[in-house]
C-alpha cells in the first residue's frame, strides 16, 4: 500500500538539497563565527564570497581568526534554522505527494472491488502548509556598521564591532582599518541619542535605555580590542621584536605593554601621554576588563589597579559618552606615537 512512499524515501537518501542563502538586499550576507568562545556575527560581500570563499578549505572569523571550512563553517543560527525549515518543507512535500499517490492508487483499487464488503478502507490526505521562515538580517544602522576591504586580497566585509581579520585570507588588516574603527566609534556615540529616541518610540523606554547602555559599553571593547590588535601588529614589524618575549596577552596590560615597547624601542607609553593621561588610560582599559569579565561590577582588583576611588567593591560602573570619547582620543595619540616607532 505504501510502495510509492518507500521508493521515494529510498531515493531521497541519495539526494542533496542545495539552498542559496538570501543576502540582505545590499549584497551582503550574514556569517557567524563557529568558535563557541566567539560566536560573533559579521557580514560579507555575497558575490565576493561565492568567488573566493565558497570552495575554500579555510576561511576566517573576522574577529578572532578562528578558521573553518569556507562554505559551511560560518552559518548563522538563523541560517541553519532556515535551511532545516526548507529541508523539512521539502521532505513534507515529498512524503505528502508519495502518500497521496499511494492513497489514490489504493482507493482506485478499492473502488474496483465489489461493494458488498463489510469494511471499506479509504485514505484521505491533508497537506499541512507551513509558513516560510523569513531571514532577519543582522540588525544594523549605517552609523554602527563598519565596512572593511582587505589590504591583501581586496575581499569586503562589514561588522558592528571592530574586526581585524579578512574572512577570505585571514590577513590582519588592523593597521589599515584602525582609523576607520575610531571614526565609527565616534559616530556611534553621536548617534546614541537618536537610537534611544527611535527605540523608545518603537519599543519602550527601558529597552531603549538598556540597548543604548549596551552599545555605549560595547565601544570600550571595540576601541581597546582594536588598539591591542594594532599594538601587536606594529610591534611584530620591529626588527628586534623576536628578542622581546611577549608574556601572555602582553598588549592587554597597559604597564606591561608600555614596558615591552620601552625595552624594544626606548619609548614607552609615557613618551606619548602625560602621567595624568596615562592614569586615565589605565583606568579606562581596566574598566573594559570589568565590563567584559565582571558584568560591570567593580572588584578589588579594579580599584587596586586603576586607583579609582570613586567606586566601592560591588558597585556597577557607569559609562558615559565622555569616557568613550576620552578613550578614543588617548588611543589615537598612542597609536600615532607607536606608528612612529616602527620602520
Ligand atoms: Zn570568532
Ligand atoms: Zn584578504
Amino acid at each position: 500500500m505504501f510502495d510509492q512512499l518507500i521508493r521515494r524515501l529510498e531515493k531521497l537518501g541519495r539526494e542533496k538539497l542545495s539552498v542559496s542563502l538570501p543576502d540582505d538586499g545590499d549584497g551582503y550576507m550574514d556569517r557567524q563565527c563557529s568558535s563557541s568562545s566567539c560566536e560573533a556575527m559579521f557580514k560579507v560581500d555575497a558575490s565576493a564570497w561565492s568567488a573566493k570563499v565558497l570552495h575554500a578549505l579555510e576561511a576566517f572569523c573576522v574577529f578572532c581568526r578562528h578558521s573553518a571550512e569556507g562554505r559551511d563553517g560560518f552559518h548563522t543560527k538563523a541560517q541553519v534554522d532556515y535551511v532545516y525549515r526548507l529541508a523539512r518543507d521539502k521532505l513534507d512535500g515529498i512524503v505528502s505527494d508519495a502518500m497521496a499517490k499511494d492513497a489514490t492508487r489504493h482507493n482506485a483499487k478499492e473502488r474496483r472491488r465489489p461493494k458488498n464488503r463489510f469494511i471499506d478502507i479509504s485514505m484521505t490526505m491533508s497537506v499541512r502548509r507551513i509558513p516560510k521562515k523569513v531571514l532577519v538580517p543582522l540588525a544594523s544602522t549605517e552609523a554602527l556598521r563598519q565596512q572593511f576591504a582587505c589590504s591583501e586580497c581586496g575581499f569586503r566585509w562589514a561588522s558592528l564591532g571592530a574586526s581585524f581579520f579578512c574572512h577570505a585570507c585571514g590577513h590582519n588588516c588592523v593597521s589599515t582599518t584602525f582609523g576607520e574603527t575610531l571614526a565609527t566609534v565616534r559616530s556611534t556615540i553621536s548617534s546614541l541619542e537618536t537610537i534611544r529616541a527611535t527605540l523608545a518610540g518603537a519599543q519602550d523606554t527601558d529597552t531603549a535605555a538598556n540597548t543604548v547602555r549596551q552599545l555605549r559599553e560595547d565601544q570600550f571593547s571595540r576601541v581597546v580590542g582594536a588598539f591591542e590588535c594594532l599594538s601587536k601588529a606594529l610591534f611584530e614589524t620591529l626588527p628586534n621584536a623576536a628578542h622581546h618575549h611577549q608574556r601572555g596577552n602582553v598588549f592587554q596590560r597597559v604597564d606591561d605593554a608600555s614596558a615591552i615597547w620601552a625595552a624594544a624601542t626606548g619609548s614607552g607609553y609615557g613618551h606619548f601621554l602625560s602621567a595624568a593621561e596615562l592614569d586615565d588610560f589605565r583606568r579606562l582599559v581596566q574598566q573594559r576588563h570589568v565590563l567584559g569579565h565582571c558584568q560591570g561590577i567593580v572588584d578589588q582588583k579594579y580599584i587596586d589597579y586603576s586607583g579609582d576611588a570613586t567606586y566601592g567593591v560591588g558597585q556597577r560602573l557607569v559609562v558615559q559618552d565622555v569616557h568613550v570619547l576620552t578613550l578614543v582620543g588617548l588611543v589615537q595619540r598612542l597609536a600615532a606615537g607607536l606608528r612612529g616607532l616602527v620602520p
